[in-house]
C-alpha cells in the first residue's frame, strides 16, 4: 500500500547574501494514510519550510517529496494548507473564501454549493457565511482558513500552527473542532507546532526536529485513546508524555544553539 505521504532524503538550503542556512537536512518521512502526525520543533528549526516543501510552494535542494505515490512539483488539490494566520481574502465573504479553491478546480456549482454548506457546518459557520473576514474574531476567521482547506478534500490537510494567535480556551476548542474533523474525514494530517502539549493532544505520532540543520530528531508514537477530549491533558500518561517530548524539545535547541 502506498503512504499518503512521503519524504525521501529532503534537504532544503537557503542562500542568503554569501551565506548558507541549512533549513532541513535529509529528512526521511513516512505517513501512513489517515493518520495524524505532529511535527513539534523550535522556532527556526525548519517547520514552516517543511510544510511549504509537502505544499509545492517550494522545491527540495535534495530529496523528494512523494503524496499518495506521485513526486509532488507543485500546489495541488491533494494538499491543503492552513498556514499560520491571516491569509484570508479581505472582500469575499466567508462563504467565498471556503469556495475559492473549488471555484479554481472549476468544481461545478452544485458540487460547490453542497461542500460549500457541508464545510460551514463541519467548522461551525453556518451563520457566518455572509459574513466579511474582517467582521469575525480570530478564531472563527482560522476556522475559515480549516473549512477552505477541507473544501478541495484534500488527501492531506498540512497545519501550520494554524491556532498560535489564539487564546487558551478559543485554542482548546479549536484542538477539539480539528481533532473531531480528523475523526469524521478520515483524512491524513501534518501539523506542525511549538506547542508539545497541543502536539501530544492531537497527534498519534509526534515526531521532533532539531534545529540548525533542521532534521529529525525523535519519532515518537501518542499512546492515548483514539477518541479524546480535553480532559486527557490531566491524565498521568499524557503529563508524562508531554514533559519527555518538552525536554527533547528543549535539548535538539541547546544542542543546536552549541554547534551554531
Ligand atoms: P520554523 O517554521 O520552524 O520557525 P522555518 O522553516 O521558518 O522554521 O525556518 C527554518 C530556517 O530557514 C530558519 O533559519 C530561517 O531563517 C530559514 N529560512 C526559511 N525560509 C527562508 C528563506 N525563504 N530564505 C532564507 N532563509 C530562510
Ligand atoms: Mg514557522
Amino acid at each position: 500500500m502506498t503512504s499518503a505521504l512521503e519524504l525521501r532524503g529532503v534537504t532544503r538550503r537557503f542562500q542568503v547574501r554569501r551565506r548558507t542556512v541549512q533549513a532541513l537536512d535529509g529528512i526521511d518521512l513516512t505517513v501512513p494514510e489517515g493518520q495524524f502526525l505532529c511535527v513539534v520543533g523550535a522556532s527556526g528549526s525548519g517547520k514552516s519550510t517543511l510544510l511549504s516543501l509537502v505544499a509545492g510552494l517550494d522545491t527540495p535542494t535534495e530529496g523528494t517529496v512523494l503524496v499518495d505515490g506521485r513526486p509532488v512539483t507543485g500546489p495541488g488539490p491533494d494538499r491543503g494548507l492552513v498556514p499560520q494566520a491571516g491569509t484570508l481574502y479581505p472582500w469575499r465573504t466567508v462563504e467565498r473564501n471556503v469556495a475559492f479553491g473549488l471555484e479554481l478546480l472549476a468544481v461545478n456549482s452544485a458540487e460547490r454549493a453542497r461542500r460549500v454548506d457541508w464545510y460551514l457546518a463541519e467548522t461551525g459557520l453556518s451563520e457566518f457565511r455572509r459574513s466579511l473576514p474582517r467582521q469575525l474574531s480570530g478564531g472563527q476567521q482560522q476556522r475559515v482558513a480549516i473549512a477552505r482547506a477541507l473544501a478541495c478534500e484534500p488527501e492531506v490537510l498540512l497545519l501550520d500552527e494554524p491556532f498560535g494567535a489564539l487564546d487558551v480556551q478559543t485554542k482548546e476548542d479549536m484542538q477539539v473542532l480539528i481533532r473531531q474533523i480528523w475523526l469524521d474525514t478520515g483524512t491524513t494530517v501534518l501539523m506542525v507546532t511549538h506547542d508539545v502539549e497541543e502536539a501530544v493532544f492531537l497527534g498519534q505520532r509526534v515526531v521532533v526536529l532539531a534545529s540548525d540543520p533542521g532534521r529529525i530528531a525523535e519519532d515518537i508514537t501518542v499512546d492515548l485513546p483514539r477518541h479524546r477530549d480535553l480532559s486527557v491533558k490531566r491524565t498521568p500518561g499524557f503529563l508524562s508524555l508531554r514533559a519527555t517530548i518538552e525536554d527533547l524539545v528543549r535539548a535538539q535547541h541547546r544542542n543546536g544553539a552549541v554547534v551554531s
